[in-house]
């Protein structure tokens, strides 16, 4: 399958048919473990020297398809599958950096990684060192020997402002830093690889899986970054790995291609984390990928409609989406994403957190929900939800002010979703 088109990688991409019964639909393999051939097949296997399905918390044939499907997508060498989008985050920065270690991220982010990275990486001994997005020269000046990656979100909630990439991988690979990207709001839009990302910690969740009935997260190896260029940043990848016989990774899976990262991250990670993917949950995000490209474009143009409409509405102080953005952001939204600007609209209630709180106990169609990328139409108020346990000063940080809600438009009629908002913002 050799397409370069989205809507064809993701129906065809690492599945044809089934090779023991012809399946089209790529089969739900539920099973724990495998049978070895013989003693010699299971030693190679546990040796790498031969690749082989051992055990579902390592590899499983229906996440393999969802892990190839979504490679091809984003133009990436390889990808692993994992049980949520934060352990997606979690994995992608502790299969290179330890305690000693740093990493440069943006400030805008989702605050279940804001979290991750302020309060539970700093007890492992990991310090996140916190850059302006708006100045990407700010990532050059956290940086130091120690730096083992940069982090950023493509388009970030709430402020939805596009992530600089190209400026910030550029910085990274002048220095010997990997940027990577979290592309959870928008996958089919943008592809950070080609804007010199080095990988992606993405959640399936969201715009993926596209129906909200799964937890799922994916790392993808862009299989552009050369981990041997930079020893000393990257011992783990360029010395001996104890928990493995001594592999150095970058030299055991050459013949594999450029996938050091990834398989480092699969045969030691998940092995000894455990953050596997189920099958089942691979099969939910493997349909819902099917559809994606359709989707994003719906989603992008329901939102476009969204903000427009906001956008003057006595009763809004302010609406805040990429086409209404004007200067540098605007810039970015156009450079880094193709064929819409995603399904996500923020905006301010006039009268604050009260006012913020009564439109979404009046809206009506519009589920009060703390996800993003349904199909159905979502909205949160973040301020007393997803990140009231951050502090006011943090708060602000990432964007999130007294009356801000957030809406993920969803793909019901355009006639309906403002039908809804204009009755419940009558309420506030
Ligand atoms: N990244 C972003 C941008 C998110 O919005 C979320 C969840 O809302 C996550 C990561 C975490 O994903 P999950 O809920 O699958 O762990």
């Amino acid at each position: 399958m050799t397409s370069k088109n989205p809507e064809t990688i993701v129906l065809h991409a690492g599945h044809r048919k089934d090779a023991a019964t012809n399946a089209v639909a790529v089969p739900i393999y539920q099973t724990t473990s495998y049978q070895f051939d013989s003693s010699e097949h299971a030693a190679n296997l546990f040796a790498l020297k031969e690749f082989g399905n051992i055990y579902t918390r390592i590899m499983n044939p229906t996440c393999d398809v969802l892990e190839q499907r979504l490679a091809a997508l984003e133009g990436g060498a390889a990808a692993l599958a994992v049980s949520s989008g934060q352990a997606a985050s979690m994995m992608a920065v502790q299969n290179i950096a330890h305690a000693g270690d740093n990493i440069v991220s943006s400030t805008d982010l989702y605050g279940g990684t804001w979290n991750l990275f302020a309060n539970t990486f700093s007890t492992m001994g990991i310090e996140v060192r916190f850059a302006d997005p708006a100045d990407p020269e700010s990532f050059r000046k956290l940086t130091d020997d120690k730096t083992r990656a940069y982090y950023a979100e493509t388009l970030p909630n709430p402020k939805l402002e596009v992530f600089p990439i190209r400026e910030v991988a550029n910085i990274g690979r002048e220095l010997g830093v990997p940027l990577i990207m979290d592309n959870t709001a928008a996958h089919g839009l943008c592809k950070p690889f080609e804007h010199g990302a080095a990988i992606i910690a993405s959640s399936c969740t969201k715009y993926i899986g596209g129906h909200g009935n799964s937890i799922g997260g994916i790392i993808i190896d862009g299989g552009n970054f050369d981990w041997e260029a930079h020893k000393d940043r990257f011992p783990m990848l360029n010395t001996p790995d104890p928990s493995y016989h001594g592999a150095v990774w970058t030299e055991a899976v050459k013949p594999l291609g450029p996938v050091a990262y990834i398989i480092k991250a699969r045969v030691t990670l998940l092995r000894d984390c455990g953050q596997a993917m189920s099958p089942f949950n691979a099969f939910m995000f493997i349909n819902g990928l099917e559809t994606l490209p359709l989707r994003m474009e719906r989603h992008s143009q329901n939102a476009d409609k969204v903000a427009a409409y906001l956008d003057g509405h006595a009763k809004v102080t302010r609406t805040i989406h990429p086409s209404l953005m004007q200067g540098e952001a605007r810039r970015r939204a156009d450079a880094y994403l193709k064929g819409g600007y995603g399904g996500l609209v923020g905006f301010e209630v006039a009268g604050g957190i009260d006012g913020g709180r009564r439109f979404i106990d009046a809206l009506k169609m519009f589920y009060h929900l703390a996800n993003i990328g349904d199909s159905r139409s979502l909205a949160i108020h973040p301020a007393s939800t997803t990140h009231s346990q951050l502090n006011s000063e943090e708060q602000l940080a990432t964007g999130v002010t007294d009356g801000y809600v957030r809406l993920s438009v969803g793909l019901e009629h355009i006639d309906d979703i403002l039908a809804d908002l204009e009755q419940a913002l009558a309420e506030t």
